[in-house]
């Protein structure tokens, strides 16, 4: 039997269980990220390519780069000293406790959210410019991307034009951190994406279960892949045993996967409790991977084409690298369509 341990040590924020004498599992999470950074400036000063110079030291209190007072007024927020520099903090439960980006080009904006409810608000008339350049960066970025696209290709966007046949539907968490086509080196046109807290696949969610027949029926994709991740702040929502409001629902499916496997992960939690949360995170995409196999989408384009192929995989932000869980597809499926067949049309 499992109770939860709530402890608040920044430095081990992953969930962990301890043992009730009379209940089953119950799941409880670490407060995450408690008070790292309450002092952290509502705003990372800012060397946009379209609005500043070329300084380098958004960390610096005489930084004149800053976004919001050109380094001459920090009344409003206090620019961190380089030793405070830490990770943003929140209260949301969806906030990973992964290692926090490291962001050293001095050439692209750095900017935080200044929506840090710990401190006080900034004036309208700074906020009105920290979002205008916040908005206006993403144009500065696409127009330099077109106009390296032309430049390489000249009949690029003619192609781009002509229609999409991926390889790949892709569904992965909305964790920033994880764009698909970057870490797995894919162009535009080659993977058809879909992206949710935690890389669901629930067959009550049309827009998920839209994607995948739209991806396998008319794309025709050759594989269908799941990635989570280490760290997916998703999953450690779903641990935590407390009303998350319109989140219940969702997370629901992923205390589902935990109690699907329970006694595998109450066994690791006695002696690691990370390796307890890794382990929920794979298991979370086998689940995901096996709902995909449900769908008639997919048995009957197999049942025809041999394809696609499910899989999963889970990213990680410590080395950056894919780790394929090598899911047996033929096996998977076949366990399935004892009881979810649909491939008869
Ligand atoms: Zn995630």
């Amino acid at each position: 039997m499992l109770l939860a341990r709530l402890a608040s040590s920044s430095s081990s924020p992953s969930p962990s269980l301890r043992s009730s004498a009379r209940a089953g599992p119950r799941i409880q999470l670490l407060p995450l990220r408690a008070s790292a950074s309450r002092s952290r400036s509502r705003f990372a000063s800012s060397s946009s390519s379209s609005s500043s110079s070329n300084s380098s030291n958004s960390n610096s209190s005489n930084s004149s780069s800053c976004c919001c007072c050109g380094g001459g007024n920090h009344k409003y927020h206090n620019h961190p000293s380089p030793s405070a520099a830490a990770p943003r903090s929140t209260s949301s439960p969806l906030t990973s406790t992964s290692p926090p980006k490291t962001r050293t080009n001095s050439k692209k904006s750095t900017y935080l959210s200044p929506f840090d409810m710990s401190s006080p608000p900034p004036p309208p008339a700074e906020l009105s410019k920290y979002l205008a350049q916040t908005h206006d960066r993403l144009f500065d970025n696409n127009r330099a991307w077109a106009a390296a696209k032309a430049t390489t290709d000249p009949g690029y966007f003619a192609k781009l034009s002509a229609g999409q046949s991926p390889e790949y539907l892709w569904i992965g968490c909305s964790d920033s951190r994880i764009p698909a086509e970057q870490i797995a080196g894919l162009e535009p046109g080659e993977a058809f994406i879909h992206r949710n807290i935690a890389n669901l696949v629930c067959n009550t969610d049309l827009n998920v279960m839209s994607v995948i027949n739209y991806a396998v029926r008319h794309l025709g994709v050759k594989h269908i892949i799941v990635c989570g991740h280490y760290g997916c702040g998703g999953v450690k929502a779903a641990m935590t045993p407390r009303d998350l409001g319109l989140l219940n629902p969702w997370l629901r499916n992923i205390r589902d996967v935990y109690r699907l496997h329970e006694e595998e992960l109450d066994a690791l939690a006695a002696a690691d409790d990370d390796a307890r949360y890794d382990r929920l995170v794979e298991l979370n995409v086998e689940e995901q991977c096996r709902n995909i196999v449900k769908t008639a989408a997919v048995q009957q384009s197999y049942a025809r084409n041999q394809y696609p192929i499910v899989h999963g995989w889970v990213f990680g932000f410590h080395d950056g690298l894919l780790k394929d869980l090598k899911i047996d597809f033929e096996a998977m499926l076949a366990k399935v369509q004892k009881i979810y067949n649909l491939a008869e049309a």
